[in-house]
């Protein structure tokens, strides 16, 4: 059985103050929920004070980037150490923003799966094609490429906890959420390259989420989808009633 995994990701958003206030109201909305997992990803200004808040709670927090060394002459960063000693759990890596805006590439993915691994943090590896190669029929191509890279000598002994969030980029930010059959399709593209590299059983148990525009009034018929183990949402996590909307879909039927 994968569990659901439905995670905020908060970008450049909320001071410490607004994180705080969002989790006044969010948290006893969600409290006892436990058919989903349910996350958020603050800024790294925000991240210790939401960790504090939400301990003995329902939900986890994890940081929107790392770098994959311990320490070092790399102003503005922050390492996989320094995230496990304020008892961070998880970590998004490659987002499609860092990718675009950070530069980030295929091996720093790779470098940084394996760094989360390494310091036992749950990494949630991005990936997603561009409008441009959605239409020029690459997706597959696009998808496999970027999990081949990010499991490039990476020891399936240590993916156990591995996430994997299919992200079109062309999806996020804009309002236009992938069709479900077009989410299906990919998670199964991601799900069989997965097995590729680190073996079809750890494929099989290895929890794919969506992410792109998705909403209180889509998540149902996305999470209806049996490839579909999640969401990670960007702008409707940013409201305590929307996000909670979200993690409490209701599958039809
Ligand atoms: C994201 O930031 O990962 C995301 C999916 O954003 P949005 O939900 O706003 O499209």
């Amino acid at each position: 059985m994968r569990k659901p995994v439905i995670a905020g990701n908060w970008k450049m958003y909320k001071t410490p103050k607004e994180s705080l206030a969002f989790l006044e109201a969010f948290l006893p909305m969600v409290e006892g929920h436990d058919r989903d997992e349910i996350g958020l990803f603050p800024t790294m200004s925000s991240l210790g004070y939401v960790l504090d808040r939400i301990e003995h709670t329902n939900v986890f927090a994890g940081a929107q980037t790392m770098h994959w060394m311990n320490e070092g002459p790399y102003t503005g960063q922050t390492s996989p150490t320094m995230l496990a000693s304020i008892r961070c759990t998880h970590v998004l890596l490659g987002h499609s923003e860092r990718r675009i805006y950070a530069h980030e590439t295929d091996d720093m993915v790779n470098w940084k799966l394996k760094a989360a691994i390494a310091h036992d943090l749950t990494p949630i590896v991005c990936v997603g094609e561009t409008l441009d190669k959605r239409q020029t029929g690459l997706t597959e191509a696009v998808l496999r490429w970027q999990i081949a890279c990010a499991l490039n000598g990476v020891e399936p002994e240590g993916t156990g906890k591995m996430i994997i969030a299919y992200e079109p980029v062309w999806a996020i930010g804009t309002g236009s959420t992938a069709t479900p059959t077009q989410v299906e399709e990919a998670h199964k593209i991601i799900r069989r390259e997965v097995g590729e590299r680190i073996g079809h059983e750890r494929a099989a148990e290895t929890r794919i989420i969506y992410g792109g525009s998705v909403k209180p009034e889509n998540t149902a018929m996305l999470m209806a989808q049996p490839d579909i183990d999640g969401a990670l949402v960007g702008g409707a996590s940013l409201a305590p009633e929307t996000f909670a909307g979200i993690v409490k879909y209701q599958l039809p039927g």
